[in-house]
């Protein structure tokens, strides 16, 4: 099979197999091998790697990472493109291909399945459809991933990479940035794919702590009270708080000095330390 990251290649194969990009898949292929190459670099696999990889599409990135991981397993939702991977990956014998959708896949039990690895990598060029519910899923399940480089619509991106204080800076970045620290590896231009999507990409690293980034007492309710708070973000912490925890103002915004938290502040400003010595204060009671 000729080179897949080629506009051509894609052009033959999709004849070949009368393959219908499907848009509500996110079916965008790669186009551009630099691109492939960064990903490559920036998730730092070798041999004693296990990766797995969502949505291998018609192969174009698993035929690379196949050369420099142990084994690859790729998910892959389409029914259609099952046989174009069996084609255009018939020489990668260290690569599964799982006809499955992520979000229903045990990955624990994938992941248990292979025991000869050192690390386990998330890479992908996800379907932007799904991005958050697929990070999530791997963050939460705590699996055993070390890693995962992604690439992604460059929106969710920033909002992922986002510190306090911007107008990115919201729940999705604390629930990210309190399992992982976050790299920005590359940005991504839309004409290196096929077909063009309409918004610009990212491609970032998730480095997996071994600690989350703060001691919460219960998780659940942290979430909770983080997006209580940037449920009205324009409203002060206080009255967003009271309203989303159905909380008296006056004993709330004692408990918020008792933090050395300023009631007026808003939730934007807040890091996810100060997030989380409010929410084990409101446990505490
Ligand atoms: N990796 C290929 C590439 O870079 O050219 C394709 C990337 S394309 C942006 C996203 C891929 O994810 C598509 O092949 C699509 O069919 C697949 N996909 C979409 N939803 C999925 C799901 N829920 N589970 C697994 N794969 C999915």
């Amino acid at each position: 099979m000729d080179k897949l990251f080629s506009p051509s290649t894609v052009h033959q194969i999709t004849k070949k197999y009368k393959f219908k990009f499907e848009k509500s898949l996110g079916q965008n292929f790669l186009v551009d091998y630099n691109i492939i190459e960064k990903i490559i670099t920036a998730s730092e696999i070798n041999k004693e790697s296990l990766v797995v990889e969502i949505g291998p599409g018609i192969g174009t990135l698993t035929a690379a990472l196949a050369q420099h991981a142990g084994k690859v397993k790729a998910i892959e939702i389409d029914r259609n493109l099952i046989p174009i991977l069996q084609e255009t990956l018939e020489n990668e014998d260290n690569v599964e291909i799982i006809h499955k959708d992520i979000l229903k896949t045990d990955l624990g039990e994938l992941i248990a399945e292979e025991k000869d690895y050192k690390q386990v990598k998330v890479i992908g060029n996800l379907p932007y459809y799904i991005t958050t519910p697929i990070v999530m899923k791997i963050l939460e399940e705590r699996v055993g991933v070390s890693d995962i480089t992604i690439m992604l619509q460059k929106e969710v991106a920033d909002r992922m990479k986002a510190k306090p204080g911007g107008k990115d800076y919201g729940s999705l970045s604390i629930a990210v940035q309190y399992y992982c620290e976050v790299e920005q590896v590359a940005s991504v231009p839309r004409n290196v794919f096929i077909p063009k999507p309409n918004v610009d990409s990212s491609i970032i690293r998730l480095v997996i702590r071994e600690k989350p980034a703060a001691y919460v007492i219960d998780e659940g309710f942290f979430f909770k009270v983080v997006r209580g708070g940037f449920s009205q973000r324009r409203k002060t912490l206080l009255n967003a708080l009271s309203s989303a925890l159905n909380m008296q103002k006056e004993k709330l915004e004692e408990l918020l000095k008792l933090c050395n938290i300023d009631p007026i502040r808003r939730a934007e400003t807040l890091s996810i330390q100060e997030f989380a010595t409010l929410t084990n204060k409101l446990k505490e009671i």
